[in-house]
This record gives structure tokens, C-alpha cells and sequence, in this order.
């Protein structure tokens, strides 16, 4: 087991790149997400650069400073729905990342409790989870927190239900969000830079272990 996990009482995980591939098509969903946002008369110039949960956010928010209150919240629902739909489609065959229940085992046999946080839907993370049987004492998605990863809210939830400091916790994840969330919580932080991966995600956001797989953790 690598020293980054000495004295750790809990690890928290991300789950799409780190646990698990499901194949997810960021740019598809999107691209699906701005087509609906734009129906709804919204300017999708401003939105091109953010990731999907905060484009919906932000093009709700806009609906709302108008007054448009009732189109503002169908909107998120919409949208919501449209890329909980999507997740699914891509997470219906999931695989393990080569290492993942060695390592998840060697932790619980450490009685080292083991979350995953995500950025994703609950119930496809959950069936994603379910399906793979993932050992995990923990889920924190995004239907679970208000503001989702970088924000630290994941970890801090589950710090909370654990009674853990965050000093005794380490987070694992193969981008940015990730790291930023741990450190914006002081948990220690691991990096995965998946080798098929062109350019370093941790290039402004170093984390405390760089590392180009799940298994240089064994
Ligand atoms: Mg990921």
C-alpha cells in the first residue's frame, strides 16, 4: 500500500475514470445540453466554456433574473433528466479500471471506509456501482450535495457522516475537480493522470501524488 495512505481512516473516490470506464461522452452531452438551453432563448455564447452542470445552472439563473421563474425551473428539470438519460446509455456496460479491487480490498481490510463522490447522477452511479459490486460505504453524487465538485461539499459530507478529520482522509481522482475538492477540504490529494490522457489535468492544481494509474497505489 503506498505511504500517501498512512494513518487515512477514509478514502474518497472519484468514480468515472478513476473506479470505473463508462465512456461517457462529455462533448455529447454538452452539446445535447446547449441545443435544449437555446430553445428556451437563453444565449449559449457565454456557456461554450463551462461543463455541463454549470451551464444548466447558469442558463436557469438568467431565466430567473428575468423573471421567467416556472420556465427557469423546467428547464433545469429537463435538462436534468436529458443527461441523467444520457449517463445511463453510457454507463449501461461499465468496466473496472485495472487494480480497482485490490486496491478497494486491501483498504477495507485496513477497515479504511471507502466513498466515492460524483459529479454523476445517483442512480446511475448506484447501478454503475451495483453492477461492477464496487465495494464502497459511502455514495455522495450530485443529487446529494448543492454545489457540486470542485466545491468541496462531497468530501465535507462525508467527513461529517464518518466523524473523520479531514487530515486522517485522502481523495483520489483522475481531474481536477477532484484534487481542488480534497484540497479546498485539506484532505490529502492523489491525481490520476490516465496515460491516455495528452495533457497533464493537474497542471494548474497539483495534487499532493501524481500518479499514471489506479495500481502505483497498491
Ligand atoms: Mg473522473
Amino acid at each position: 500500500m503506498h505511504a500517501i495512505f498512512t494513518d487515512a481512516l477514509a478514502v474518497l473516490f472519484d468514480l468515472d475514470g478513476t473506479l470505473v470506464e463508462t465512456h461517457i461522452d462529455f462533448g455529447k452531452l454538452r452539446e445535447a445540453t446547449l441545443q435544449l438551453i437555446a430553445q428556451y432563448g437563453v444565449d449559449t455564447t457565454p456557456l461554450q466554456s463551462l461543463d455541463v452542470l454549470s451551464a444548466i445552472d447558469q442558463a436557469a439563473d438568467v431565466l430567473q433574473q428575468s423573471g421567467a421563474l416556472e420556465r427557469s425551473a423546467e428547464l433545469r428539470t429537463r435538462a436534468r433528466a436529458r443527461l441523467r438519460a444520457m449517463e445511463m446509455a453510457y454507463c449501461a456496460a461499465p468496466r473496472p479500471v485495472p487494480g480497482v479491487y485490490d486496491l478497494l480490498n486491501a483498504l477495507k481490510a485496513r477497515d479504511v471506509r471507502i466513498g466515492i463522490i460524483t459529479r454523476n447522477d445517483r442512480q446511475v452511479s448506484l447501478q454503475t456501482l451495483q453492477q461492477l459490486r464496487i465495494p464502497h460505504d459511502l455514495l455522495v453524487s450530485r443529487d446529494d450535495v448543492h454545489r457540486v465538485k470542485p466545491h468541496p461539499e462531497h468530501v465535507t459530507i462525508a467527513l461529517q457522516e464518518w466523524n473523520i478529520p479531514a487530515e486522517r482522509c485522502v481523495v483520489v481522482g483522475d481531474y481536477w475537480m477532484d484534487v481542488e475538492a480534497g484540497r479546498a477540504a485539506s484532505c490529502r490529494t492523489v491525481g490520476i493522470w490516465r496515460q491516455e490522457v495528452a495533457v497533464n489535468p493537474f497542471r494548474n492544481h497539483p495534487p499532493d501524488l501524481l500518479v499514471r494509474e489506479l495500481r502505483e497505489l497498491l
